[in-house]
C-alpha cells in the first residue's frame, strides 16, 4: 500500500513507521492516523517483522492532532459524529497499538505533544533523544479533560500525572526517564541507531515467548484497571467536548493559535 503522510521502512526484522509531515511538525491528520493504523496491521501480519518502531521524520515526533484540519472539517460535528470519529481514530487506533501482538517501540525526538504523546505511550517502550519533550496541554489550554486515551497514571505514576495535566507543562526527556515513562535517553544523532539496537535485541528472542509475555504484562495492567479506566476516560473526555467552558476556551485559544500559525498543536 502506498502511503502519503507516513513513511514505512524495513530494517532487518524491524518495521519502522514514521509520521512523515515534518513541515507540519508531524501533525496527525485523519489520513496520517488511518495510514499509521493500516501500516501497523500490515507489520503485525508480516511474519518477517519481529518488532515495530513508530517514529517521526524531521525535528519532532509529533506535535499532536491536526487542529487546523479539525477546525476545517469537523467544526460542525454533532456529539454523535465527534464520538464516532474519536472512538475510531483515537481510542480504537491507540488500543490497537497497545494490543499489537508484537513488541513496539516509540522513537521520540523533539515535540511529543497531546495526540503524539498518546501514540508514543501506546508503545511498549520509548527511546528518546535528549531534546525530546512531552506535554499534554489539553486540560490547561483547551478545557477538555486530557487527550482521549488517559494512559498517564499507568506510564508516569499518579502524582506526576496530576501535575503534568493540571499545569500542562513540558516534561523533558531526563525527567521522563526518571519517572520510568521512557526506557532510555540518548544523544540526538544516536537516536535511530539506539532504537534499532534495542529492537534487534528483542527481535533475536523467541517470538512466541515474546508474544505471550506481552499478553501477560498487558493483562497485569488490565487487572490493575487499565482498560476500564481508559474506556471510562474516553466517555468523560466526550463530555468535556460539549461544555461551555470548552467552547469558550477553545474559541479564544484557537483564534490565538491560528494567529500564531501553530494551529496544528493539540486536541
Ligand atoms: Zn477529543
Amino acid at each position: 500500500m502506498a502511503y502519503t503522510e507516513i513513511a514505512v521502512e524495513r530494517r532487518g526484522a524491524v518495521a519502522w513507521l514514521f509520521h512523515d509531515r515534518p513541515e507540519m511538525r508531524n501533525a496527525e491528520s485523519s489520513v496520517l492516523l488511518d495510514e499509521l493504523d493500516a501500516a501497523l496491521r500490515e507489520a503485525a501480519a508480516d511474519d518477517e517483522v519481529r518488532v515495530i518502531v513508530i517514529g517521526g521524520r524531521g525535528d519532532h515526533f509529533s506535535a499532536g492532532h491536526d487542529l487546523k484540519e479539525g477546525q476545517e472539517k469537523r467544526q460542525g460535528f454533532s456529539v454523535e459524529q465527534r464520538y464516532a470519529y474519536e472512538e475510531r481514530r483515537y481510542l480504537e487506533y491507540s488500543l490497537r497499538i497497545w494490543d499489537c501482538p508484537k513488541p513496539t517501540i516509540a522513537c521520540v525526538q523533539g515535540a511529543c505533544i497531546a495526540g503524539g504523546f498518546m501514540v508514543a505511550n501506546m508503545c511498549d517502550m520509548i527511546v528518546a533523544s535528549e531534546d525530546a519533550f512531552f506535554a499534554d496541554p489539553v486540560c490547561k489550554t483547551l478545557a477538555a479533560s486530557a487527550v482521549e486515551v488517559l494512559m498517564h497514571p499507568f506510564v508516569m505514576g499518579l502524582r506526576a500525572a496530576k501535575e503534568f495535566l493540571f499545569t500542562g507543562r513540558r516534561m523533558g526527556a531526563e525527567e521522563a526517564l526518571r519517572l520510568g515513562m521512557v526506557n532510555r535517553v540518548v544523544k540526538r544523532p544516536e537516536l535511530e541507531a539506539a532504537t534499532q539496537k534495542l529492537a534487534e535485541d528483542i527481535a533475536s528472542a523467541p517470538p512466541f515467548a515474546i508474544k505471550l509475555t506481552k499478553r501477560s504484562l498487558n493483562r497485569a495492567a488490565d487487572m490493575q484497571g487499565f482498560r476500564d479506566a481508559i474506556n471510562a476516560h474516553f466517555d468523560t473526555h466526550q463530555l468535556a467536548h460539549v461544555t461551555e467552558e470548552f467552547r469558550r476556551t477553545r474559541e479564544a485559544g484557537l483564534a490565538a493559535a491560528i494567529a500564531r500559525g501553530k494551529a496544528q498543536t493539540a486536541v
